[in-house]
């Protein structure tokens, strides 16, 4: 979504041409482009007939693009598409003028190919095309995150700034209907009690224990989302253990709507070498998929040989194919919190920014809510250890995510608005 906000600035205006060509196999059919308050457009019913697709007319100002793959739902004059859940922000908003509605030619560009499966948009001929098989595949995929890229600084630093952009046009924009209702956000501080997290920094004698910094700057993300008028839970305010399971039910039980893990990275192995890994991720729910994220996943999972007898997760299978499916539903909003969270950390932490990440871990399993687990860096590392372990820094690093957490919501609340 922020790579189509960004491409189409550029190609609506100055590169768009006065015609293009919608060819399917040996057919080609030519769509004139318009130019309407200086906006490259394209007059919707004409590019469906072109796409054999219909254009259909809605009650109060409501369109519908009606593909053979997908449907994009349209509101005249709001600069969002909507395909089942998902929202797409739109450089423009599609405007009805003489009785007609003029899509921007980001639908052309960006949009179709994108979203509407088993179409390419070829710049240089100026040819919207029935694509191959292969990109047919789209289309089954729309409701689910694609996975984010692994984005250098540099380029997380300049999508975060369209980020803040996105997340907060929805809210200007679209009336929430409903009245406004106190978020609950459930704050989980890593380990506790006998678990002590990781200890570092490596070639010093351990003065850094993950659980106590995690515990610290919880503490402190809690009070500024209540100074700002959210409701907290946390897991825990005392050095103690609670079981992984039981730190996603308690979440449950007092109906969440974002669950916040923090935690304390630290490397597979104790070398000079490892000493050197620093930096900042955020992990959302899905299979580990690389060696680095299943070393992440297995090291934050040993937490349960911590726990005995009564707060021991049971090994229930069924209960264990409920808790996949209802966290299914929240894996595209958990990736767009962790996105949200990581670009923010941007602004305040030396870094480097490792990137989001995905992995399986027990404690996001049992959320039935977007769920979202820091690494705020590594302790394991001497400076990195030293800056985690200050008080100023740690109250920036839990300023920041408030704000990720705050911005993401307001997101959030507005597409949930938007469907019922
Ligand atoms: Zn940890």
């Amino acid at each position: 979504m922020i790579a189509v906000a960004l491409a189409l600035q550029v190609a609506s205006g100055a590169l768009a041409p006065t015609f293009i060509a919608v060819r399917d196999g040996a057919a080609t059919t030519q769509v004139p482009v318009t130019i309407t308050g200086g906006e490259a457009t394209v007059r919707a019913d004409v590019l469906m007939r072109a796409m054999k697709g219909t254009l259909i007319t809605g009650t109060n100002l409501h369109y519908t693009l009606a593909l053979p793959r997908t449907r994009i739902a349209l509101i005249d004059g709001i600069p969002f598409a909507k395909i089942d859940t998902l929202t797409i922000p739109l450089n423009r908003a599609p405007q009805v003028s003489g009785g007609q509605l003029y899509l921007p030619f980001q639908f052309v560009s960006e949009v179709i190919p994108r979203y509407a499966g088993g179409y390419a948009y070829d710049a240089r001929l100026a040819e919207l095309r029935t694509s191959t098989a292969s990109s047919v595949a789209i289309s089954g995929s729309v409701a689910l995150p694609t996975a984010p890229p692994r984005a250098t600084p540099e380029t997380t630093r300049a999508a975060a700034g369209v980020v803040a952009e996105s997340t907060r046009a929805p809210v200007r924009r679209t009336p929430v209907s409903k009245p406004q209702q106190r978020k609950l956000v459930v704050i989980d501080a890593g380990h506790g009690g006998p678990d002590n997290g990781m200890t570092g920094p490596i070639g010093n004698s351990p003065w850094f224990v993950e659980k106590n910094v995690t515990l610290a700057v919880a503490q402190k993300l809690a009070t500024v989302l209540r100074a700002r008028g959210y409701d907290i839970l946390m897991t825990r305010t005392t050095d103690t253990l609670i079981a992984l399971a039981d730190r996603g039910k308690i979440a449950n039980n007092n109906h969440g709507d974002v669950f916040i893990s923090i935690h304390v990275n630290a490397p597979g192995y104790n070398t000079a070498r490892a000493a050197r890994e620093r930096g900042f991720e955020t992990y959302f729910l899905a299979e580990a998929k690389t060696e680095d994220e299943r070393r992440v996943q297995d090291m934050e999972n040993e937490s349960v040989k911590f726990e005995t007898g009564a707060n021991a997760p049971k090994g229930d299978p069924l209960s264990f194919i409920i808790t996949d499916m209802a966290q299914n539903e929240h894996l595209r909003e958990s990736s767009d919190l962790a996105q949200t969270i990581q670009n923010g950390l941007i602004e305040v932490h030396p870094g480097p920014n490792r990137g989001v990440q995905q992995a399986n871990f027990a404690v996001l399993r049992g959320s039935y809510m977007p769920a979202v687990l820091i690494e705020i860096g590594f302790g394991s590392n001497q400076s990195e250890a030293t800056y985690l372990s200050d008080d100023a820094n740690q109250r920036a690093l839990a300023r920041n995510i408030a704000s990720s957490v705050i911005d993401y919501l307001a997101h959030y609340e507005s597409r949930v608005g938007g469907t019922r």
